[in-house]
């Protein structure tokens, strides 16, 4: 069949396969409804299975995600599940690194009816992209920093052969955007031009690519200005892109302005590979008492048919991830059956049944 998708699907820890069942049943759904089909290969990696066999991330689990059309990822980790150094188990970091998936990808989307720290005034909404740099910046030294007895070192690194594709991957984004919808089509580069050299070099590949798309418009602001502003007027961003570090701590603060995790999606993108999973780890305090919201593992499932659909020029699974995104709006909107997270008091299958429903 042509329109046959391979898809790795790490199940993960925790509420991680509570929260994989539903989305791959929805998944299943929509193939059928769509005209494809999708085939899932079970992944095994993280703490439980390295507590259970002593391999955190088995090489035909790597090389199942090396095959696929794309990687679902639930949740990897657990608290008292560690490596004998004390390091946690994180898979996840392991495929972005293999498989050099340097933008992440973080919506950040306030809906009609979910919660909100901001007090939104009427006809105001939230709906931006936050794209960091996920395999450079400040944590290129990542676990091999210097440390003597009285100073500590680690090493920034900005290079051309990531920000180039990372600063067009995030022009595409606010042109498809804008084509939906959805945007200005205003890509903001978010650095800390004014006191490092590092970032002036990241800000004139910037430069370079903007003058490409006349169509957009683009922008620079301070990451420190940057933080204020996503609690001040975060309606006015569209695509914001930055470096590793900086996007670490910013899409904490979307994920906060988001009302909390149980909502916030996210890509891990590539040249070649793309890993979806959500922004939340495997919340082992409420695994296995079916409590889990699947949302954010739903909507980490739309964004990838958006970019299967994207890839492959297949338009049916690009309006399905529509669909899928508008069936978790009507159900939060609704607010009738919401998991405990967002202030209901439904179970993961009852929220998955409603989602399911809205899209019969
Ligand atoms: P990690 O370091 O692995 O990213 P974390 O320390 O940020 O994880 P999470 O596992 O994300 O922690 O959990 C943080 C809190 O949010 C916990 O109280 C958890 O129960 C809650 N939480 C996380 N995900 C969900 C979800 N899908 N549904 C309901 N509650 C959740």
């Amino acid at each position: 069949m042509p329109n046959s998708f391979d898809i790795a699907v790490f199940q993960g820890d925790g509420i991680g396969p509570e929260i994989m069942a539903p989305t791959l049943a929805i998944l299943s759904d929509l193939a059928v409804g769509g005209g494809y089909s999708l085939n899932f290969i079970d992944a095994p990696a993280g703490a439980a299975h390295y507590a259970q066999t002593g391999d955190s991330f088995p090489s035909a689990s790597m090389e199942a995600a090396r095959q696929a059309d794309a990687i679902l990822l639930s949740a990897m980790g657990l608290p008292d599940v560690r490596y004998p150094d004390g390091t946690e188990i994180s898979p996840q970091i392991d495929l972005r690194k293999a498989l050099t998936l340097f933008a992440g990808v973080r919506p950040v989307t306030v809906r009609p009816g979910q919660p909100t720290p901001l007090a939104l005034r009427g006809g105001q909404s939230i709906d931006f992209v936050l794209i960091r740099e996920s395999t450079e910046g400040l944590f290129y030294t990542q676990g091999r920093g210097e440390v003597e007895a009285d100073e500590a070192r680690e090493t920034l690194r900005i290079t051309r052969a990531i920000s180039e594709p990372l600063f067009r991957f995030a022009f595409e984004l606010a042109k498809s955007r804008k084509a939906a919808g959805r945007g200005p089509g205003k890509v903001t580069c978010v650095d800390k031009a004014n006191v490092f050299r590092a970032f002036a070099f990241f800000r004139e590949m910037f430069d370079a690519e903007a003058a490409k798309h006349p169509e957009l418009s683009a922008n620079h602001t301070y990451v420190d200005a940057t933080a204020l502003w996503m609690v001040e007027k975060p309606w006015e961003f569209d695509v914001m892109v930055t470096e590793n570090m900086f996007g670490d701590i910013l899409s904490d603060l979307g994920a906060g302005l988001m009302g909390g995790l149980g909502l916030a999606p996210s890509a891990d993108i590539g040249h070649d590979h793309a890993v979806f999973q959500p922004c939340h780890g495997s919340a082992p305090d409420i695994a296995g008492q079916g409590v889990a919201n699947p949302m954010a593992m739903i909507l980490s499932a739309a964004m990838m048919l958006d970019w299967l659909g994207q890839r492959h020029d297949f338009a049916p699974m690009q309006a399905d991830g529509d669909r899928l995104r508008a069936a978790v709006d009507a159900v939060v909107a609704e607010g009738a059956i919401l998991t405990r997270d967002l202030g209901g008091q439904a179970g993961t299958a009852e929220v998955a049944d409603a989602i399911r429903a809205d899209l019969k």
